[in-house]
């Protein structure tokens, strides 16, 4: 009888919710620790996901992490640009209708999505994969940099665009591709009516699509 108290005990542990203590059952506070690794999900977030994933079906939560797993499996890295596929090769590389001559650089997959919204660019993309950034370590050799130079040195790309937001990192970054490029090439930048340092996924379409239709050409 003794061990069985112990074993129901052993099932409950107490975590600080809020600043006040809240207690769960071991399984639910290992899915509410998983939910707050998700960006923007705190502590109270978590909690309202993880109790709202309870109530649901079981069919309904076994699809939420049958999703999840195929996606994380399934989804990578176009090898052309880089933007996440789970083809060798993107639809956007692949789409016949996009303007191959006109290429528009991009740090991350988001960027891609977020000028994608817009339905103003009909060209092709590049995702670099993250900023030049010293202090995190990250060179240009660690970016999908050589992939880029490789593309435009070999293909005929009229225009490359820069849509890289002028933060720091931003502007290294830029900067960088630009010099590797220009000898190939046209290279414009967007013009940033966007915040400084502001993420393109954060611009609303209108703003993005000026932001593309005002490029100019890098300096
Ligand atoms: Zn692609």
């Amino acid at each position: 009888m003794a061990s069985r108290i112990v074993a129901v005990y052993a099932t409950i542990e107490s975590s600080a919710i809020g600043g006040r203590t809240t207690v769960y059952t071991r399984p639910l506070a290992r899915l509410i620790e998983q939910l707050q690794h998700l960006p923007g999900v705190g502590p109270k977030s978590a909690q309202r996901l993880a109790l709202h994933i309870l109530k649901r079906p079981e069919e309904e939560v076994k699809a939420l992490a049958m999703a999840l797993m195929e996606a994380k499996l399934q989804v990578g890295f176009c090898s052309v640009c880089g933007h996440l596929s789970a083809e060798p090769v993107c639809e956007i590389c692949r789409s016949p209708q996009r303007d191959a001559k006109t290429i528009c650089v991009v740090a991350e997959s988001r960027d891609v999505i977020a000028l994608e919204k817009t339905r103003e660019y009909r060209g092709k993309y590049h995702v670099l994969g993250g900023l030049i950034s010293p202090i995190d370590g990250i060179g240009p050799e660690q970016l999908n940099i050589k992939q880029l130079v490789r593309r435009v040195s070999q293909q005929k790309v009229e225009e490359v665009i820069i849509a890289i937001s002028p933060s720091v990192e931003g502007e290294t970054t830029t900067l960088y591709v630009g010099s590797l490029l220009k000898p190939f090439t046209r290279v414009t930048r967007i013009a940033f009516g966007l915040p400084m340092g502001g993420d393109l996924e954060y611009a609303d379409e209108v703003t993005l699509a000026r932001a593309l239709e005002g490029r100019r050409v890098l300096d």
